[in-house]
């Protein structure tokens, strides 16, 4: 798989905007050098399961065949104990995934190779490194209120936006992977928190249609979920199902979907 048959527009464009940000490589470097890349590996030996083909190899061998469909090396496989469904991935020369514990619970073994596509396509997209820059930000609060308070603070907004428009290129990447439906019940679980959703798998494209009609219906409307929009750090899950059902149609993800079936 190729970054760009998965790089979303919006993101493309964001990174763009945000390699123009004076203040932003500064950053990167600060926090590079200043070696916040062994913290968190001593964090995640210190305080996660390491996955192994010994204690979980089942997880182990879904994960190997998604690094293997994506084209990337492998990563540092860890899960750790959270009720809240979450994965993420981090680092700049020594990249990880790590899963919460109720997302291996939860979720079924292709439901989960999903979320580990949506981390690895993150890795192919090479999106970690920035990716590590705000999460250190954000867990520094005294750090993020310097930054917010300073000259640095367009290039924070500007790593804000792009992080949540990275979402839909790393969303592609599962779909790529598992099939867009999969993905779309794998959606289902993440925004209900549930293991088990009834009818129609793709309830959520629906509301995010409903979603758009509201947003739209007005500037003031635009302006005020716009806002609203702004504070999080991933779109939210309709506009995610949303966007999956739009490319499910387009050469790339046919494309894909073919290159993965002849490969299995
Ligand atoms: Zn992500």
């Amino acid at each position: 798989m190729k970054a760009r048959q998965i790089l979303h527009p919006a993101d493309a464009k964001a990174l763009q905007v945000l390699k123009q940000e004076r203040g932003f490589n500064t950053l990167i470097k600060y926090f590079m050098k200043v070696g916040e890349e062994r913290i968190m590996h001593g964090e995640n030996l210190g305080t996660m399961l390491r996955v192994s083909p010994n204690n979980m190899p089942k997880v182990y061998n879904a994960f190997q065949e998604v690094v293997h469909c994506v084209g990337i090396d492998e990563p540092e496989l860890y899960i750790y104990n959270d009720p809240v469904m979450n994965a993420y991935t981090y680092g700049d020369t020594r990249i990880f995934v790590a899963l919460s514990s109720s997302l291996v619970e939860r979720l079924t073994l292709p439901e989960l190779k999903s979320i580990m596509a949506h981390e690895c396509g993150h890795i192919l997209c090479r999106h970690t490194l920035y990716k590590t820059v705000l999460h250190i930000i954000e867990d520094m609060g005294k750090a993020a209120q310097v930054i917010t308070g300073s000259l640095a603070f367009p290039a924070y907004c500007a790593l804000q936006y792009w992080n949540r428009m990275s979402e839909y290129s790393a969303d592609r990447c599962a779909a790529a992977v598992v099939g867009e439906q999969v993905f779309q019940s794998a959606l289902l679980k993440l925004t209900s928190g549930l293991s088990d959703i009834q009818g129609d798998p793709y309830q959520l494209v629906e509301q995010g249609k409903r979603y758009y009609e509201m947003k739209n219906a007005s500037f003031f409307a635009r302006v005020q979920q716009a806002c609203r929009e702004m504070f999080y750090s991933h779109p939210q899950n309709c506009q995610r199902a949303y966007e999956i059902d739009r490319w499910k149609s387009s050469a790339n993800y046919r494309t894909l979907v073919r290159e993965n079936i002849e490969n299995l």
